[in-house]
Order: C-alpha cells, then sequence, then structure tokens
C-alpha cells in the first residue's frame, strides 16, 4: 500500500472560510472534494500541496436547482451518483446523467463530485504510475522531468482530459463559476480548458469551482453521450463523445459534438455550422461523424490503440446520437 504523504488537512466551513485557507497558502494548498483522484495522485507523489482543504463540510455548494431564469445550477459538491439520478438533470439534461452515470463504479461515484470532476487532473500512462516507476523512466515534462514520452521531442504535455462530465456540459453551453478570495467569476465551460496538460485549467490555485450553469435549452433539443472504455464496471474513457442537436420539424438548427480523451482539453467539432438548416438524416450523421475522425486523433497517452480508437470514432459518434434518441429514421 503507498502512504500518503504529510499534509495539514483543513476542514472549513463554509466557502469564504475556504478561500481564505488557499490564499494563505499560495501554491502550496489543494482543495479536495470526494479525494478520489487527489489522493491516489497525492500517492503518486504527483503534488508538493503540504494543505489540503476538505470541501465537504461546504453545505452551499451542494445540489441541483432551477435558477428564475430557467438554468440550471448544478453545485460543485454534488456527488456524481446525485447528478446522475436528479430528476431534472435527467429530464433537462439526460446526456449530464448518462455521463455521470458511466463515471468510474458505484463507490466511486457516491464520492466524487461534480466540481472534483470538472477540475480532474489529465491523466496519461506514464504519470499515473508511482514515484518509483516515474523515477525509473526519468520522469517526463508533467511533473519532474524534461521530456514526453508521448510525443517524441514535444515540449508540451499531451496527457488527456479524462472527465466524462466536461464533454456533456460543454456541448449543452455550460458556464462555470469560480470563486476566490478576491471576488467571483463566471466564464464559458469551453473556455476553462487549455491544451496543456501540465494544468489543463485556467482555474488559479486560490480558486474554488463554485457552480456549473446550464443555460435554459430549447424544447426538443436532444443531448446524449457514449463512451469507449474497456471495463464498463469502472475504467476511465479511452474516448467520450457527446452530443446535442436542434432539429424542429427535421431540420438541423443547432449541432455540437464534443470529444474528449483524446488530449489536454476536449475538443469541439468544427465546421458542424455547414449541417445547419439540412434536414437530419442519415447522411448527416454520416458527415457529422466523419468530420470527428478527421479532427481528432487519439495518442498512446492512453494505454488503448490510438488506432483503433480512432477508427470506432464515427460508431461513438452515432452511439450518442442514439443515447440522444436521435438516430435518423427512428422514434425516440
Ligand atoms: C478507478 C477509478 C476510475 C475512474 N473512472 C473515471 C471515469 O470513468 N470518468 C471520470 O470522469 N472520472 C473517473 N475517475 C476519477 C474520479 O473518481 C472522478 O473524476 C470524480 O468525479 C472526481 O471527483 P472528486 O470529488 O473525488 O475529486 P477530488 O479527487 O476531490 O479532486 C480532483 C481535483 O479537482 C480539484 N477540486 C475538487 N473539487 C474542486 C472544486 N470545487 N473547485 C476547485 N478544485 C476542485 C482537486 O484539487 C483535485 O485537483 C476514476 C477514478 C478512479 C479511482
Ligand atoms: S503526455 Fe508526455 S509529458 Fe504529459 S504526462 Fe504523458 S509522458 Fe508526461
Amino acid at each position: 500500500m503507498l502512504p500518503l504523504p504529510p499534509f495539514e488537512y483543513h476542514a472549513p466551513r463554509t466557502l469564504p472560510e475556504a478561500l481564505r485557507i488557499l490564499r494563505d497558502h499560495p501554491g502550496d494548498a489543494m482543495p479536495m472534494a470526494g479525494g478520489t483522484d487527489l489522493l491516489p495522485n497525492l500517492k503518486h507523489g504527483l503534488y508538493g500541496a503540504r494543505h489540503v482543504v476538505g470541501l465537504r463540510g461546504l453545505e452551499e455548494l451542494r445540489g441541483v436547482r432551477e435558477r428564475p431564469d430557467g438554468s440550471l445550477a448544478l453545485g460543485a459538491l454534488t456527488s456524481i451518483a446525485e447528478i446522475s439520478r436528479h430528476p431534472l438533470v435527467r429530464a433537462r439534461l439526460p446526456s449530464l446523467a448518462a455521463a455521470a452515470s458511466q463515471v468510474a463504479g458505484p463507490q466511486l461515484r457516491e464520492m466524487g463530485t461534480l466540481g472534483g470532476n470538472l477540475c480532474l487532473d489529465t491523466r496519461c500512462v506514464y504519470i499515473n504510475q508511482t514515484h518509483f516507476w516515474r523515477q525509473a523512466l526519468g520522469y517526463c515534462l508533467k511533473k519532474d522531468g524534461t521530456v514526453c514520452h508521448v510525443v517524441q521531442g514535444g515540449q508540451r504535455c499531451v496527457a488527456a482530459a479524462s472527465n466524462d462530465t466536461a464533454p456533456a456540459l460543454w456541448s449543452l453551453g455550460a458556464r462555470v463559476r469560480l470563486a476566490s478570495a478576491a471576488g467571483e467569476r463566471e466564464l464559458p465551460l469551453r473556455e476553462l480548458y487549455v491544451a496543456d496538460g501540465v494544468r489543463n485549467s485556467v482555474r488559479r490555485e486560490d480558486e474554488i469551482l463554485v457552480e456549473a450553469i446550464v443555460p435554459p435549452l430549447p424544447e426538443g433539443l436532444r443531448a446524449g453521450f457514449s463512451k469507449l472504455r474497456m471495463r464498463a464496471a469502472i475504467d476511465f474513457p479511452a474516448l467520450s463523445v457527446a452530443v446535442a442537436l436542434f432539429a424542429p420539424a427535421g431540420k438541423v438548427e443547432r449541432l455540437s459534438l464534443v470529444v474528449s480523451a483524446l488530449a489536454a482539453r476536449p475538443h469541439e467539432v468544427r465546421g458542424l455550422e455547414r449541417l445547419t438548416g439540412r434536414p437530419w438524416g442519415p447522411e448527416l450523421l454520416r458527415e457529422a461523424g466523419e468530420l470527428a475522425q478527421r479532427q481528432c486523433h487519439p495518442l498512446t497517452n492512453i494505454n488503448v490503440d490510438p488506432e483503433w480508437r480512432r477508427a470506432v470514432l464515427p460508431a461513438y459518434v452515432r452511439k450518442a446520437f442514439e443515447s440522444a434518441g436521435a438516430l435518423p429514421g427512428k422514434s425516440p
């Protein structure tokens, strides 16, 4: 069993208290929600933080609520299990419910939270290893080293964004609210992530993600999710695909397609606007799958053959539309 490194554990009861602790230990404190990712990573020696700020006492960050403008606010401390079974999420954001229901396994979904999922560190077969293992390989860019083992000569870490709720929320146009001792800011989820696997988020170390907000969606919008993983009962994604389609009277008005588990940032498929105005049918489904395949290049950052992942991508695009009840020719 790997031991945890020593750290001071803080258990604030309010958000301002938690934010003050982060402010008072710049670069040396990390928030912890469910701990399902943070604790293994600490054991692997991936972080040097000497202060861990437990968020579980912050009741104000828990729960799903409808706001007066019809948007849904999803508290960062809401468990992944709760997100997957909440009636409002299942009725209005089915792709998010589907993504949450496929995160890890049942125990991890009870402990893991939405905020922890959205702030999940990137993953790579060369980094999620013991210190001894990484040392034997001479480390890598993401921690303690100067080279990347995935992209030879690469200057940027391409560890994979592996959080399943991110592509679902992204495809629905979600925003996130971040708070620090200095104030609050809100930004589109798509702007939270950057293409650098060392730290793939613009969230500052003194900020806590408070909630995700999904704007009101048009009646009839169909949202679906599909995921490739080796063991359906527990594994991280080898591909995750989220789609959102609004095609009233059969004609595409809005279509978004976000693919993740490729590199450090989820990828929003470009060029889908050229499909708008056309009737939703098998031809468009094929074009969407082809566009995704052309733009997505899985890497050896995951222990699943990248060529195979790329080859099956159109099938997973199709599965995502199927999960949305939007396969052409099939009534939902
Ligand atoms: C075996 C196994 C399988 C897994 N499979 C999957 C999977 O299939 N899909 C998937 O998406 N995940 C998977 N996970 C990862 C993890 O369990 C989930 O992503 C979970 O939702 C993380 O939430 P948490 O609350 O436990 O995060 P934590 O471990 O508490 O935190 C994760 C990171 O987010 C930061 N953080 C947490 N909350 C906040 C906040 N509110 N504001 C700012 N920063 C915050 C922490 O500092 C840390 O850096 C798996 C984990 C394991 C161990
Ligand atoms: S992608 Fe490269 S730099 Fe990043 S964790 Fe993997 S081996 Fe390290």
